[in-house]
């Protein structure tokens, strides 16, 4: 069956629900193909309304009995739900609806994974479990029983109960549906224990499949890290007597931050030094950190609506920032929130997919759990904390938690704690959650009898459903550096309200060399005219570690920007500046490798795209091919000196100080591999004690066109772990030249170990594919049609994951006309599938539509 003509909600039809919910009692037969589900919700009027519509959501439910007040009654069903008609006063309703869990491959609401039963119920998944007001607005109590012939039954709260073959809890918190969990399987747990503040003990147990026991140590550490990080930091403490967290093989986020009960797919929580990357434990630490926020910034304040999903996830993107930044290096956290950013949402932000921080219209809430919801949200807050300061900041935060604990909440509600606060006026602050699109800053300056003035001037383009724009508050960071390297004006805050604005500085002996936008203080893209002298002088003296990161960015930038249009050679002063930075000590090794870093491919054919120019994609990557074996040239024998420098002797550590010389030794051994043809790649991949150096040496091998012995070991001696094949898959696409990738990708999903249905495996192949950027653009359009072929099968099992991955196509009318009319074969083919999903048919529709 088709859904009807996809509803589109907006922000403005906002209206509370006619009843509120006094409690919530759930019990849970459960059967593989028919689980019962029993409710007992207590209902009374809604004092905030007079309209008492009683229409509960569900979906895919087969609905046994319904009663009111013990009378049996007939409401009305639809797909969506259904209406009855219920009392102008308090009120007990009981349903039993039956369900089939092992026939759920969308993996939202109640379903199987490896023959574990678990949940996902945000945003709307609750609706498929039984018939509610699921909406984030309703809060309530819940007590939970599952009967069912697993060996551990959970769910939010505390346990209340148990015995064989059944269990109750109880979740004194009051919360939306969305945060509802459940888990049943045959499972293990690590167990610890963390006392609070105020001394009330909490038992943690991360449960796991039976075999995984082993990699767990590090999200438990994590976990307790994050808990008195928060104390510590935020001065919230934890609430409840036990914290549980589930791994779960099938899952389509990353992880879920159920009240008591978090959910994480396991590539989000398992680690080992033998599987798990430096990267994939720094990730791990942040998400176990993120959804443990979330307890308060989420959980206990929750949002009122959808539309305000930023609320909850921008401010725990800004709070698991600052917990990486307290826990590693604040200058490397801060650079790869930025490298993330542009990756990610600067596309996003000024593409067909552009919608506001807080979206004013949707069709499928799934589609807007994106980079400008989560990481531009951040960066918002971000701003409000450079604006305010750090006092005025922890004093809002404070009343924001006073305030408003146990509500569900609006954007509004948030800017007003500052507001009352500082005595700002946040209107036009206002205008980051409203207006999509990322703002361009022009600078210019002038100079005169030691004035020295930057004057800006502020755009933002044109977005769907937004031709106009308004100017935005920018704080922009500036200090200014003498012509011998001294600072002579520290870092201070400029707050730019108008369209065009400029600041003056006085009493300059020379004129300065400014150094703008440090610490990136704010989302915007800055154009300045500069020259590579003035870049290689901020590279060698700039006193903040992001600009002169940004320097030598903007450096290799622009110098591959040039080869890519076949009018250059590496630029000799990013060679040289790189050449001394490489020497230099005294820089952390992290901070070093991320100098050594080059701009995304896709990322440069977004800055052609900018400057008029229609991106090559072959080119760019012949550009950056030539810039990397010019930065092995240049380095020469430092190259090797240093990575024998940065060698770690220590049992392994995935800390910040080891994994920061593995990240600069393996950034050397990339470039040794041009000049040594893979003998050191090779030496190292018979030596790695760990998955960071493995896979470094095999991926080096692949790059240098060989590897295919170590490529078959590593499958037959991983093969039974499904995250490090995962890692297998990923690895051959992401290595494969830009001719080859395509067949890579296509041979891989004939191999056996192709489980496509699984979200990681799908995502592991085709994000491999769609990362691969020249490869995935190949001129036939192969690429094109492998994911489109893929997208129509995986749609009317996993909507969500579908709909996700279309956001590969969202830059298509940077290419050429070829390309596009390729991609337009594609999306059109999608389009016109039978019984596309809502989510999948919304997001291709505004991919074309543009
Ligand atoms: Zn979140």
């Amino acid at each position: 069956m088709r859904d009807a003509a996809p509803e589109t909600v907006y922000l403005k039809d906002y209206k509370p629900f006619g009843y509120v919910v006094d409690s919530v009692h759930l019990t849970f037969d459960l059967a593989p193909h028919a689980t019962r589900v029993t409710s007992r919700i207590a209902f009374s009027p809604n004092p905030e309304t007079t309209d008492r519509t009683f229409f509960l959501h569900g979906e895919k439910l087969k609905l046994i009995r319904a009663t009111i007040d013990g009378a049996e009654i007939a409401p009305q069903v639809t797909p969506e739900g259904l209406t009855a008609t219920a009392p102008d006063a308090p009120f007990v309703w009981e349903a039993e609806v039956e369900i089939d869990p092992a026939g759920n491959t969308a993996l939202e609401g109640l379903y199987m994974s490896n023959g574990m039963y678990c949940t996902q119920c945000e945003a709307e998944g609750f609706r498929k479990i039984t018939y509610y007001p699921d909406r984030p607005d309703v809060m309530s109590t819940f007590t939970v029983r599952i009967n069912g012939d697993l060996p551990v039954l959970l769910s939010n709260g505390n346990p209340k109960g148990q015995g064989a073959g059944w269990a109750e809890w109880h979740d004194p918190w009051p919360k939306p549906a969305y945060l509802f969990a459940l888990v049943a399987g045959d499972l293990v747990a690590t167990e610890d224990t963390f006392t609070t503040v105020s001394g009330q003990p909490v038992a943690l147990k991360l449960w796991v499949r039976p075999g995984d026991e082993h990699k767990t140590a590090f999200g438990m550490e994590a976990l307790k890290k994050s808990m008195k990080w928060d104390e510590d930091s935020y001065g919230r403490e934890y609430d409840l007597k036990v914290f549980n967290i589930v791994a779960v093989d099938d899952f389509n986020m990353g992880a879920m931050e159920n009240k008591g009960l978090n959910i994480f797919n396991s590539s989000c929580v398992l680690a080992s030094p033998d599987t798990s990357t430096d990267m994939n434990f720094e990730r791990i630490e942040a998400i176990i950190a993120h959804e443990y926020f979330h307890n308060w910034t989420g959980d206990r304040i929750t949002c009122r609506d959808w539309f305000q999903l930023c609320l909850k996830e921008g401010l725990t993107v800004f709070r698991d920032s600052q917990f990486t930044a307290d826990m590693r290096s604040a200058p490397v956290k801060r650079i790869h929130d930025v490298i993330d950013l542009r990756t990610r949402q600067f596309p996003e932000d000024n593409g067909p997919l552009s919608h506001p921080v807080r979206p004013e219209s949707f069709q499928e809430i799934n589609n807007f759990y994106t980079a400008t919801v989560y990481e531009k949200g951040a960066e918002v807050i971000g701003m409000l904390k450079r604006l305010v300061g750090d006092a005025a900041y922890a004093e809002a935060l404070d009343l924001y938690f006073a305030r408003h604990d146990g509500q569900a909440c609006t954007i509004e509600d948030w800017l007003k704690v500052f507001e009352d606060v500082t005595g700002r006026d946040l209107t036009q602050f206002k205008r980051w959650y409203s207006q999509s699109g990322t703002p361009r800053v022009k600078v210019t300056e002038d100079w005169a009898e030691g004035t020295y003035t930057l004057n800006f001037e502020q755009t933002t383009l044109p977005t769907p459903g937004q031709p106009e724009k308004l100017p935005q508050v920018l704080p922009i960071a500036v200090g200014l550096i003498g012509p011998n390297g001294d600072e002579l004006q520290e870092t201070t805050v400029l707050e730019m309200t108008e369209a065009k604005q400029s600041f003056s500085f006085d009493g300059l002996p020379a004129r300065p060399v400014p150094s703008i936008l440090r610490g990136f203080s704010a989302p915007v893209i800055l154009e300045r005219e500069s020259t590579n002298t003035e870049r290689a002088f901020l590279l060698a003296h700039d006193t903040d570690p992001f600009n002169r990161w940004e320097a030598g960015r903007a450096l290799a930038q622009d110098t591959l920007l040039q080869m890519a249009t076949g009018a250059g050679e590496p630029d000799a002063d990013y060679l040289d500046g790189l050449r001394s930075l490489m020497r230099d000590d005294t820089l952390d090794p992290a901070y070093r490798a991320l100098m050594l870093g080059l701009p995304g491919q896709a990322e440069l054919a977004g800055l052609l795209a900018d400057r008029g120019i229609t991106p090559d994609p072959m080119a760019i990557w012949q550009a950056v091919e030539h810039l990397r074996d010019a930065q092995a040239q240049a380095l020469g024998p430092l190259l090797e000196e240093l990575y024998e420098a940065n060698q770690v002797t220590d049992p392994y550590r995935p800390d910040a100080e080891q994994s920061g010389k593995r990240a600069l030794a393996g950034a050397l051994l990339r470039l040794i591999t041009r000049r040594d043809g893979g003998a050191r790649a090779s030496a190292l991949y018979t030596a790695a004690d760990n998955m960071t150096l493995a896979l470094t040496a095999l991926s080096c091998l692949l790059q240098a066109g060989q590897g295919e012995a170590e490529l078959a070991a590593f499958y037959d001696r991983w093969k039974d772990d499904r995250l490090v094949i995962d890692k297998w898959f990923m690895l051959q696409i992401a290595e494969a030249t830009p001719e080859r990738a395509v067949s890579v990708a296509q041979a891989l999903t004939e191999h056996p170990d192709f489980n496509w249905k699984n979200p990681n495996r799908f995502r592991a192949l085709f994000g491999a594919l769609t990362a691969n950027h020249a490869g995935f653009h190949d001129a036939t359009g192969a690429g094109y049609q492998l994911l489109a072929d893929w997208l129509i099968r995986l749609d009317p099992l996993n909507p969500q994951t579908t709909a996700r991955m279309c956001t590969a196509f969202q830059t298509w009318k940077r290419y050429d006309p070829a390309r596009q009319a390729k991609i337009a074969v594609e999306l059109d083919r999608i389009a016109a599938t039978p019984d596309l999903s809502r989510d999948t048919s919304e997001m291709i529709s505004r991919i074309r539509g543009a």
